[in-house]
């Protein structure tokens, strides 16, 4: 089975599980766990920031950005479709009490300027305030669409002008830098806080970054701690987090299968490809998404429905050429 349903299926390499069974290891809730600590000070590096701090998953990453950044009851602006509101299990209500306003940021997700000033709410004796801006890059739910770093500067500096913070959810946002050919502190350098996975197309484990400054940092460890993210010898997992923070120029591989599977799929009569920017394959189908992907299925393929008639594929480490190749035949039997 070719199981391009996401970036996150990628099993542990050998040197992966090297990784982890010879990490040293503390209590991580004392500070006192090495590899953690290597971990969160090459990621600050990595990202240009003063700090970083290790969470188990992106969501818990977004979600304490959220949580700190704010205060009860103000509003956090975003993108319509950015996984923090859409897929977080209105976490940013349960977690923070904050009331989403959503900005449509069109085919790509690009929240401009103009939207986010006229998105921002002042607070008043009516009105809750906006407590902070959420970006994504790049954009999931848009196909991986990656923004450059001056549409990630442009809305950000809308909102600073406002007094506004901003976060960027980079789960992938290496993968943006990638297709820009920049280095992701281009982006981070914009913004307060950022997070990023190390699980997806970097081949760890588990594991996600959140970084900022080293004052956000401390409140977001104490959040982070609230939501129930303090690790004990968490060494274990992020030895391999380590290595998989130096694995970053391997995504371009990914982008190159992706720009293929698509010229391939494209082919096929009663498919339509929007062309990738990243690792991600957006494809329409005149038939509903299931009935399609069911028949991929049988023919040894795996992806998932993205909308109606909309499929996602998403090429990631454990994808070679010749899969590539495999996976556009068996999107053509299953037409
Ligand atoms: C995957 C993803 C997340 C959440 O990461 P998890 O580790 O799955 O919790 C957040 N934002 C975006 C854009 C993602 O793609």
């Amino acid at each position: 089975m070719i199981d391009l349903r996401s970036d996150t299926v990628t099993r542990p390499s050998e040197a992966m599980r090297d990784a982890a069974r010879d990490a040293s290891v503390g209590d991580d809730v004392y500070g006192e766990d090495p590899s953690v600590n290597e971990l969160q000070t090459r990621a600050a590096e990595v990202l240009g920031t003063e700090a970083a701090l290790f969470v188990p998953s992106g969501t818990m990453g977004n979600q304490v950005a959220a949580r700190t950044h704010t205060e009860r009851g103000q509003e956090l602006l975003c993108e319509r479709e950015s996984h923090i509101y859409k897929w977080e299990l209105a976490g940013l209500a349960q977690h923070a009490a904050l009331q989403p306003r959503t900005l449509d940021g069109g085919e790509r997700g690009v929240v401009t300027p103009a939207q986010v000033r006229d998105g921002c709410v002042e607070a008043s004796d009516h009105r809750p305030g906006t407590g902070l801006l959420s970006l994504e890059n790049t954009h999931n739910s848009k196909g991986g669409t990656a923004h450059s770093p001056d549409d990630v500067a442009a809305a950000a500096e809308a909102a600073h002008d406002l007094g506004i913070p901003v976060h960027l959810d980079g789960a992938r946002l290496f993968n943006a830098a990638t297709a820009h050919d920049v280095a992701a502190s281009a982006f981070v350098d914009h913004v307060d806080s950022v997070m990023c996975c190390l699980s997806k197309g970097l081949g760890a484990p588990v594991g996600s970054i959140l970084a900022g400054s080293l004052s956000f940092v401390d409140a977001a460890r104490r959040n982070r701690k609230l939501l129930g993210g303090g690790m004990r010898q968490a060494g274990m997992i992020a030895a391999p987090g380590l290595r998989a923070l130096e694995n970053r120029h391997r995504l371009g591989a990914d982008h190159r299968r992706a720009a293929r599977l698509a010229d391939g799929i494209d082919q096929v009569d009663g498919l339509t490809v929007t062309p990738p920017e990243t690792n991600v394959v957006l494809v329409e189908t005149d038939r509903p998404a299931e009935a399609f992907l069911d028949d991929c299925e049988s023919e040894g393929l795996l992806g998932v429905p993205f909308d109606d008639h909309v499929v996602r594929f998403c090429t990631h480490w454990d994808v070679d050429d010749g899969d590539v190749d495999r996976a556009i035949d068996a999107v053509a039997r299953a037409t």
